[in-house]
């Protein structure tokens, strides 16, 4: 496994507990370090425990060492990053090293992987690149990985499906046979032609980015026209053809993928001289949204004029990561929300389960930082809500209320029951729900 991070370790731990003797390279050394000493660099439910029982078992194992890593593996995964670049193309520097150093070392036949998001053609290149420096046989596949980080192990363990590109029978037996004991409960293995595969992967985000778009366009119209986005999720979700699924209106989507992946695809549709209307759209709506509850709080706050609008507002911040049962921020809107605060004036104080260390690394000094949710709120005059971890759903109101100094919340997720808010005495501010009324009040 060529990168030990999210996608790595997940299908590294995954593949040993599965009975395969993995072995995780990577080119950070304290990463491996760490690892080598029982820790785990990330936070993904369920790993650090599937990696410590394969360790004690002899089955997975943390190297720096390129060759080791290289030439123990009959089946080699390349799962390095691949961020956007300044253009918004997906670079790809990492997966080329990747594929130099694979053959360079490459010692017999073996089939190259290629799980890292790569746009289409990639693997021609790969496969030019290895073929250059090696005279042993090798197949070259393209295996997307669609796993939720959060849920990555358990989407791992019993994924939707499991996309297999590849021009070769040889490889794609050995696909299959890597992956039989996840697809026992009828989880189709879907194989096709690679570059199928590579847009397979592009495709699948930027649908999920256009339903994250699409819902949040639809939430903003609602508070314009009075109607309440919950109810038309609801009304609307029941439709199999659409489904409630990644329907939430929010403060936009971010993470590692859904933002780069999108900007790739314009890149490559760019590059052929295609236009994606639809998708440049979805791009500018959530561009947009990130800020959308900032503006609510200018709306509610901002008693002057100019750049320091929100000057001497005290906001706690719950929840910094880009979605919940992660420590990732990468492109989280939470940074936004929290670096537009601060350009208003604001004093923002926040508090993430997990994310706090990798926030700081972006965020420095700007914010503070608390030790727990209720510090968090400690004299704050707003509460803002970004990111649905379960222990923010139910908090001790009453709690909540003593700290506070105003009691206005903004739920960026809508996890609250504005009732039950305004009923123990806060202003409720959700997104696209109806301001200040329940649904009962205004039939
Ligand atoms: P990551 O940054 O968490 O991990 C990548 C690791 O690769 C890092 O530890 C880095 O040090 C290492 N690395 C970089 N160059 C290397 C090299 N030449 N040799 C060895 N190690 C090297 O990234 P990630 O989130 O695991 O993503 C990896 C790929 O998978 C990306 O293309 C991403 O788009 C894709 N992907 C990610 C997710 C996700 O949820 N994170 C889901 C599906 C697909």
């Amino acid at each position: 496994m060529i990168g030990s991070g999210y996608v790595g370790l997940v299908t590294g731990a995954c593949l040993a507990d599965s009975g395969n003797e993995v072995v995780c390279v990577d080119i950070d050394k304290a990463k491996i370090d760490l690892l080598l000493a029982g820790g785990v660099p990330i936070f993904e439910p369920g790993l650090a425990e599937m990696i410590a029982r394969n360790r004690a078992n002899g089955l997975i194992d943390f190297t720096t060492d390129k060759r080791r890593g290289i030439e123990h593996g009959d089946v080699v995964f390349i799962a390095v990053p691949t961020p956007m670049s300044d253009s918004g193309a997906a670079d790809l520097s990492h997966v080329y090293a990747a594929a130099e150093d694979i053959g360079t070392y490459m010692d017999r036949y073996k089939v190259v992987v290629d799980k890292s998001t790569v746009p289409v053609g990639t693997a021609d290149e790969v496969r030019a690149i290895i073929r250059k420096k090696t005279r042993h046989d090798f197949d070259l596949v393209s295996n997307p990985e669609f796993l939720k980080q959060g849920k990555a192990v358990a989407d791992f363990m019993q994924p939707d499906r499991v996309v297999v590109g590849s021009d070769s029978q040889r490889a794609l037996d050995v696909m299959r046979e890597l992956y039989e004991p996840f697809l026992r409960t009828f989880h189709p293995l879907i194989a096709i032609d690679i570059r199928s595969a590579e847009m397979a992967k592009y495709a699948a985000n930027c649908f999920l980015a256009t339903k994250i778009s699409f819902i949040n366009e639809i939430s903003n119209l609602c508070e314009k026209a009075g109607a309440d986005i919950s109810a038309v999720r609801e009304a609307i979700g029941a439709d199999k053809r659409i489904g409630y699924e990644f329907l939430f209106p929010g403060i936009g989507y971010g993470g590692s993928c859904l933002p780069k992946d999108v900007q790739a695809l314009l890149h490559t549709a760019e590059t052929l001289g295609a236009d994606m209307h639809l998708l440049s759209a979805v791009e500018q709506v959530n561009s947009e949204q990130k800020t959308a509850l900032v503006s609510k709080m200018v709306d509610r706050f901002g008693s002057r004029s100019g750049a320091k609008r929100l000057e001497g507002l005290h906001v706690g911040l719950w929840g910094l990561s880009f979605k919940p049962q992660t420590d990732d921020v990468r492109a989280a809107p939470s940074l936004v929300v929290a670096q537009r605060l601060v350009e208003l004036g604001a004093r923002v104080r926040a508090y993430d389960p997990e994310a706090t260390k990798q926030a700081k690394n972006v965020l420095g000094n700007s914010i503070e930082y608390a030790g727990n949710m209720y510090d968090a709120v400690e004299g704050a005059d707003a509460l803002v809500l970004l990111t649905e971890w379960k222990q923010f759903q139910r908090p001790a109101l009453q709690h909540v209320k003593s700290a506070m100094r105003q009691h206005v919340v903004f739920d960026g997720r809508n996890i609250y029951d504005p009732d039950r808010l305004r009923a123990d005495g806060f202003e409720y501010h959700g997104m696209g729900r109806l301001r200040g009324r329940t649904m009962e009040e205004t039939e």
